[in-house]
């Protein structure tokens, strides 16, 4: 089954339910559907639109930070699987993460603290920062963006989604 992208009010993207979760917020009257797939679902003696992007009738506050802690995957995902000093990507490099100011010196593992970087520029960075190294940083590392995060973990978001997912690059 797939999934269902709610808008909020203001038709800024805001989560991501199941089609069942997303189907009870339309029957109560909560969301008003949107974007709906070919497809119909069928119960006893009616068929339902299948929703594929949904919005809701009140304005929900979106929290300004994602609190959850940055893992491996999350990191390389919010760095487009893309070196962070010399612009290697997956296909070319093996990725590591590094942390600008070293574990070893109480360097933390935060989303401001910790970048994606190749083997290569990660040993020649060594135990220093970017600084003491010479190394720039192409993007200051940052939070990602509350809906960029949601998004990381679903593989599968459908293509008409892309005309409301738009403010996903604004990390
Ligand atoms: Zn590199």
């Amino acid at each position: 089954m797939h999934r269902v992208l709610v808008l909020n009010a203001t038709y800024e993207p805001l989560s991501i339910v199941s089609v069942k979760r997303a189907l009870v917020l339309l029957l109560k009257e909560k969301a008003e559907l949107i974007e709906c797939a070919e497809e119909r679902l069928h119960a006893a003696r009616t068929s339902l639109p299948v929703p594929l992007v949904i919005r809701l009738v009140y304005y929900v506050r979106i929290p300004h930070q994602v609190t959850m802690a940055p893992t491996r995957r999350s990191v390389l995902q919010r760095d487009n699987h893309t070196c962070q000093y010399c612009g290697a990507t997956s296909g070319q490099a093996v990725l590591t993460l590094d942390h600008l100011l070293p574990r070893s010196r109480g360097g933390e593992t935060t989303w401001e603290n910790v970048v994606t970087a190749c083997r290569t520029c990660n040993m020649r960075k060594g135990d220093r920062t970017p600084d003491e190294a010479h190394m720039a940083l192409r993007r200051r590392p940052g939070r990602p963006h509350y809906l960029a995060f949601l998004l990381l973990s679903e593989a599968t978001s459908r293509e008409i989604w892309g005309k409301y997912t738009f403010t996903i690059s604004e990390a």
